[in-house]
């Protein structure tokens, strides 16, 4: 199959957004700008379609998917109860980076729940997705637009490096502004609970809501056997080529780790300022106090290392004492395998 490429701005006539959207109707997936990270969009209410997203992404079937609208009262087809407390999150950071889970409607087929009861619902800021949305009329179910296992693509490049020949659009709209996933929260539990970390942090979740709690496998690898709040959390993700190995402590000592360690495609992926006193050559992702710095640069910075051809990447861990880096250092240890050395 062809993909082409094609660059939409929100400003647009039309047409670019009539043959993305046409393309949607006719149960085709297509790659779509969020301001989280693109999306392998598709219509949400369709088997077929949903079946060529896992096929073109190679996920496994029991990972379900987001589905994404374009403004809230498009809830009330995708879901069984609406509490008072989806309405509020939704007031407070929709249209963006927050998706909720919820009881799903009889409406929504299981495929995209993954044979679940419940559906993960969000409402995209983007002007690019929240148009094609509006022109599709349907709720887009919308994992990553990565192959899965990879890091999430944060530009179209990335998305066509991964999706080139299995399916028919790409739409470019320029480098995601947040670069990390959403935030996901499970409303169907007697208390909220953060499944997975992202931009909207824990700390204005409970400001909105009291108390949330935090599923354990944000930050912990799963024990054999156990039973998972989201099935996603099962799965290697977000890794490159490269073995990634984190290292925590201080500068020196990151140093004096790495240097011990050089061989041929090591490099180390350390904070903006940093870099000196390094045997091997670095790569940086952004400040080391700034939580949308870091998730900004985080993925494409993985994928850069495999443009390196990088073999075994050590790299400075945020401050896992400040709850708003969970989203990065959820991805990280994820791209690690959890792999982690205390300095
Ligand atoms: P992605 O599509 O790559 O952004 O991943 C979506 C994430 O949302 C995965 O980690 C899923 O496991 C999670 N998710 C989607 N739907 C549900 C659901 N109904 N219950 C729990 N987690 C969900
Ligand atoms: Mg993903």
């Amino acid at each position: 199959m062809e993909t082409i490429l094609v660059k939409i701005t929100p400003e647009d006539s039309g047409s670019a957004y009539k043959d993305a959207a046409q393309l949607l109707k006719e149960n085709q997936v297509v790659g779509i700008p969020t301001e989280t990270v693109y999306g392998l969009g598709g219509n949400a209410f369709s088997e077929e379609a949903v079946k060529r997203i896992f096929e073109a992404k190679g996920r496994p079937q029991d990972n379900p998917l987001i589905v994404h609208i374009s403004e809230f009262d498009e809830i009330y087809e995708l879901v069984s109860q609406v509490p008072d407390t989806a309405r509020l999150l939704a007031e407070k950071f929709w249209p963006g980076p927050l998706t909720m889970i919820l009881p799903k409607s009889d409406k929504v087929p299981l495929c995209v729940t993954g044979g679940l009861g419940t559906v993960a619902v969000r409402c995209p800021s983007h002007p690019v997705a929240n148009r094609l949305i509006k022109e599709t009329g349907l709720p887009i179910a919308a994992p990553s637009a990565n192959l899965s296992g990879k890091p999430s693509p944060t530009r179209a490049s990335h998305v066509y490096s991964d999706m080139n020949g299995r399916i028919p659009m790409v739409i470019d709209g320029g480098d995601c502004a947040e670069g990390v996933e959403s935030t996901v929260i499970t409303l169907a539990t007697p208390v909220p609970k953060l499944l997975r970390p992202g931009n909207i942090t824990i700390s204005q979740l409970r400001q909105a809501l009291g108390q949330v709690d935090v599923d354990d496998a944000v930050l912990n690898p799963l024990k054999s056997g156990e039973r998972v709040s989201s099935p996603g959390m099962k799965y290697k993700h977000y890794s490159p080529d490269a073995d990634i190995v984190v290292l925590c402590g201080e500068y020196k000592a990151f140093c004096d780790y790495v240097n011990q360690r050089k061989s041929d495609d090591t490099y180390a992926m350390v904070f903006d300022g940093e870099g000196d006193g390094l045997a091997v050559p670095c790569i940086t992702y952004g400040t080391s106090g700034n939580y949308k710095e870091l998730s900004h640069a985080l993925f494409d910075s993985l994928r850069l290392l495999d443009e390196k051809g990088a073999r075994v990447c050590f790299v400075r861990c945020p401050d896992r004492s400040n709850d708003d880096n969970l989203a990065v250092l959820n991805r990280l240890l994820r791209a690690a395998s959890f792999k982690v050395v205390e300095l």
